[in-house]
């Protein structure tokens, strides 16, 4: 079996973090694979691990 040999030099950012707070209590935190252009997404902001108010929000994500 073949073997291939990366370091850290070969790795890249896979996943693009989004920030992102919440309308309500104003919490801020990171949302993973949330960058499709023109498309809207239903954020909860979490009670359960952080200090935030536990209800839903809308987050329209545009490029510009
Ligand atoms: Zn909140």
């Amino acid at each position: 079996m073949k073997r291939i040999y990366r370091t850290y030099e070969d790795t890249e950012v896979s996943v693009l973090s989004t920030q992102v707070k919440c309308p309500y209590c104003g919490e801020e935190w990171l949302e993973e694979d949330k960058d499709e252009c023109g498309k809207t997404y239903i954020l909860t902001c979490d009670d359960e691990f952080d200090d935030g108010c536990g209800k839903q929000f809308e987050m329209s994500f545009d490029a510009s």
